[in-house]
C-alpha cells in the first residue's frame, strides 16, 4: 500500500500503482468525469499514469491553470491528427499550450495553406474527439524514437530527438497519431467538446531566421460549447476595449517612432487622469505613514553592481552611458530601490525610528526586445508607483497588513472587485537556492500568510514561487471581461539589506539588518492606465476623468453665460471644457457621447434666462434642468472618493 495526500491534508491509503484517475473515482464519479491531469509531488502527469511510491495529489480539472494547459497541449496533438489525416505527408515541429489555447508549427511541403481550411479541419478535430481516444504514453529508446521519425521522413522531430537523451524519450499515441512528447496530456480526446482554429502565421524552425520557415496554426479548445460561445464574445469585447485603439480616440497617450519605440508620450488628458492616480495614492499613502522622496533617472554602474542587478541584467538591458573626462559609467535605472537603501544608509537608524518607507513614483527603463512591445503594458521606460519599507523582523506582518489595506483601497476606488492573492513561498526540499535565514524566512512567511488570513483574503498558495531573495504576496485582479491582471505586489526582501550592509542599531544595542519589503499598488502606471482602460471600456469613474462635464452652448449667443458657469465650476476644481464648435446641438451631443465625457451641460435661451443648466449624462440621458449650484454639489458628492 503507499499513502497518498491530497491538498485538503487528508491521507488515503491506496494499493501501489493506483492512478490518479482512480483516486477521482474512489472519492466521487463526478469528480473523475473532470479530471484532465494531477500534479504527483509538485509535477504534472497523465491522470492514468501509475503512482509507484508515497505521494502528494492534486487532481487538476479545468479550473486550474495546469489542468487548462494540458488540455490545450493534448488539442495541439488532436490538431496534428486531424491535419495528418487531411494532408498526409504534413511535418511536425512542436505544438505548444500557450496562454490561451495552443498552436502547432507544421510544413506542408509545397503545398499553400490559408485560415479558408480551418473549417475542415476543426470538424475533422471534432470528428476524432468524438472517438475518445485514448493519450497513450510509450517510453522508447533514442534508437526506436529516430528509426520511427526516419521512416516517417519528419526532420523536425529528428532535430528535437538529437537533443534528448537516451532514456529520457517518450511517445504519446491517441487514435492513429503517435507524437514525440514529455506530456502529460488529457485522458482521452472525447474532453474536447468546442473548437476553433484562432489565425495562422509563419515561424521559422527554432526560432532560427536561417532556418525553414513553417505554418503555425493557433487554436483554442473547450470542454463545453457554451464556454467557446462565451470566449468568442469575450474577444469581441476586448477588440472594442483595446487600449492601444481608445487610447488614441480619448487622445490619452500616443507613441512615436523618433522618440523611440516603447517609449509613451502622454498627451494632456493621459496626463489629467494619470496625475489624478498620483494623487489619489500619495495622498492615501501619507495617511499611511509613508514620506516622499525623489532619485535621479540614472545611476552609477557600480551601485547596480553592488545590488547584483548588474550582473543580472547589465547584458541584457540598456548599456552603460561614458562620461566623456573621468570615463565613468552609469546606467539608465532599471529599478529604484538601490537608491532608496542609500537613502536608508544616509544617517544612522536606531530600532524606535522603524519602519522607515520611502515612496517614489520613480520612472525606470528596462531594454525589452521590440517584438515584446504592447501599447502600454509592455515598454521600455515606466514610472512605478514604488515603495521601501524598512522594518524590523517583528515588525514585517503589521507592514504588510497595512500594504494589504492600502492595495484593497485602491481597487475599490477603481472598481476592482474580484480579486485573489498569491502567497509564493520556497520549495521547503531546496532550502539552499534561497539567500537569508530560516528563521528570517519562516517569520516572513508566516506573517504573510497570516496577514493576508486575517484580512480575510482568498489565497492560493505557491510553494517554490518565491524569488531567491524572499516570500511574497500578488493580486490577481479579474477585469470586467475576466481576464486576470497581475496588479500590486509586495516583495520581502533579504538581499539588498545584506548588499547594501543597512543596519539599525537594536534595543540592544548591537547592530542588525532591516527587513525590506518593496511594494507597488499599482505596478506601473501605464500598465495600470492600460488595464484600467480596458477593464472600464474608457468610461473611467468620474473622479478620474479627464474632463468631467461638457458645456453645449446652443449658439454662439450662450458663450458669455457658458464661460461664466465653467468659472464657476473650475473654482471647485471640477474640470472640463465648452463645445464653441459653430455646430448643431445634436452634433455637439453625439460628439461628447463618443468621447464618454461623463456630463453634458446644455444651455440656450431659456436656461440662461432662468439661470440653469440642462444636464444630461453619458450613458443616461437626460436629467432635466437645475441650478449650477445642484449640479456642483451633485457631481461633488459623486467625485469624493
Ligand atoms: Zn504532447
Ligand atoms: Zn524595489
Amino acid at each position: 500500500m503507499i499513502s497518498i495526500t491530497l491538498p485538503d491534508g487528508s491521507v488515503r491509503q491506496y494499493d501501489k500503482g493506483i492512478t490518479s484517475m482512480q483516486i477521482a473515482q474512489s472519492i466521487s464519479e463526478g469528480l473523475a468525469r473532470n479530471v484532465l491531469a494531477a500534479e504527483v509531488n509538485g509535477q504534472v502527469w497523465d491522470a492514468s499514469r501509475p503512482i509507484e511510491e508515497d505521494s502528494t495529489v492534486k487532481l487538476l480539472t479545468w479550473n486550474d491553470g495546469n489542468g487548462k494547459s494540458t488540455f490545450w497541449h493534448s488539442s495541439a496533438h488532436l490538431m496534428a491528427e486531424a491535419l495528418e489525416a487531411l494532408y498526409p505527408g504534413t511535418k511536425f515541429g512542436i505544438g505548444p499550450a500557450i496562454e490561451t489555447g495552443f498552436y502547432y508549427d507544421v510544413d506542408f511541403g509545397d503545398r499553400d495553406f490559408s485560415s479558408e481550411e480551418f473549417k475542415k479541419i476543426e470538424d475533422k478535430m471534432l470528428e476524432l474527439a468524438r472517438q475518445k481516444s485514448e493519450y497513450i504514453r510509450k517510453p522508447v529508446s533514442k534508437a526506436d524514437a529516430v528509426e520511427y521519425f526516419t521512416e516517417k521522413g519528419d526532420e523536425y522531430k529528428l532535430d528535437l530527438i538529437k537533443d534528448l537523451p537516451d532514456g529520457s524519450i517518450t511517445f504519446y499515441t491517441q487514435g492513429e497519431f503517435t507524437d514525440l512528447c514529455r506530456g502529460p496530456h488529457i485522458p482521452n480526446t472525447g474532453f474536447i467538446k468546442a473548437v476553433k482554429l484562432m489565425s495562422v502565421a509563419g515561424a521559422y524552425w527554432r526560432g532560427d531566421e536561417s532556418r525553414k520557415q513553417l505554418t503555425r496554426i493557433y487554436g483554442v479548445t473547450f470542454t463545453k460549447q457554451s464556454e467557446l460561445t462565451e470566449y468568442l464574445h469575450m474577444l469581441e469585447e476586448a477588440k472594442k476595449r483595446d487600449h492601444r485603439k481608445l487610447g488614441k480616440e480619448l487622445e490619452l497617450f500616443t507613441f512615436s517612432e523618433k522618440v523611440g519605440m516603447g517609449l509613451p508620450l502622454w498627451l494632456p488628458k493621459g496626463t489629467a487622469l494619470r496625475e489624478r492616480l498620483t494623487n489619489f495614492l500619495q495622498k492615501a499613502q501619507t495617511k499611511a505613514g509613508y514620506e516622499q522622496v525623489i532619485t535621479p533617472h540614472i545611476g552609477h554602474k557600480n551601485l547596480y553592481v553592488t545590488s547584483g542587478h548588474y550582473e543580472k541584467y547589465g547584458a541584457d538591458s540598456f548599456q552603460p552611458i561614458h562620461t566623456p573626462q573621468e570615463g565613468e559609467e552609469f546606467l539608465l535605472k532599471p529599478m529604484n530601490c538601490p537608491h532608496h537603501c542609500e537613502i536608508y544608509k544616509s544617517k544612522p537608524r536606531s530600532y524606535k525610528d522603524l519602519p522607515v518607507r520611502y515612496a517614489e513614483f520613480g520612472t525606470v527603463y528596462r531594454y525589452e526586445q521590440s517584438g515584446e512591445l504592447h501599447g502600454l503594458t509592455r515598454v521600455r521606460g515606466f514610472t512605478q508607483d514604488d515603495a521601501h519599507l524598512f522594518c524590523r523582523p517583528d515588525q514585517v506582518k503589521e507592514e504588510f497588513k497595512k500594504v494589504i489595506d492600502l492595495v484593497l483601497y485602491v481597487f475599490g476606488a477603481l472598481g476592482f472587485e474580484d480579486y485573489t492573492a498569491q502567497v509564493s513561498l520556497r520549495d521547503p526540499e531546496n532550502k539552499t537556492k534561497y539567500i537569508g535565514t530560516d528563521e528570517n524566512w519562516a517569520l516572513a512567511e508566516s506573517a504573510i500568510k497570516e496577514a493576508a488570513d486575517e484580512k480575510g483574503l482568498r489565497t492560493v498558495v505557491e510553494l517554490g514561487e518565491a524569488a531567491f531573495y524572499g516570500p511574497k504576496l500578488d493580486f490577481m485582479v479579474k477585469d470586467a471581461l475576466g481576464r486576470k491582471w497581475q496588479l500590486g505586489t509586495i516583495q520581502v526582501d533579504y538581499n539588498l539589506p545584506e548588499r547594501f550592509e543597512l543596519e539599525y542599531t537594536g534595543s540592544d544595542n548591537q547592530k542588525h539588518r532591516p527587513v525590506m519589503i518593496h511594494r507597488a499598488p499599482f505596478g506601473s502606471m501605464e500598465r495600470f492606465v492600460a488595464v484600467l482602460i480596458e477593464h472600464c471600456g474608457g468610461n473611467f469613474p468620474l473622479w478620474l476623468s479627464p474632463e468631467q462635464y461638457i458645456i453645449l452652448p446652443i449658439s454662439e449667443k450662450y458663450e458669455e453665460y457658458a464661460k461664466k458657469l465653467s468659472d464657476v465650476l473650475k473654482d471647485s476644481d471640477i474640470c472640463g471644457l465648452i463645445d464653441f464648435r459653430d455646430e448643431k446641438i445634436g452634433r455637439k451631443i453625439r460628439d461628447a457621447e463618443v468621447k464618454k465625457i461623463p456630463y453634458m451641460l446644455i444651455v440656450g435661451e431659456k436656461e440662461s434666462a432662468e439661470g440653469v443648466v440642462s444636464v444630461r449624462k453619458h450613458g443616461q440621458g437626460d436629467l432635466g434642468s437645475m441650478s449650477i449650484e445642484e449640479f456642483k454639489q451633485q457631481i461633488t458628492k459623486e467625485i469624493t472618493v
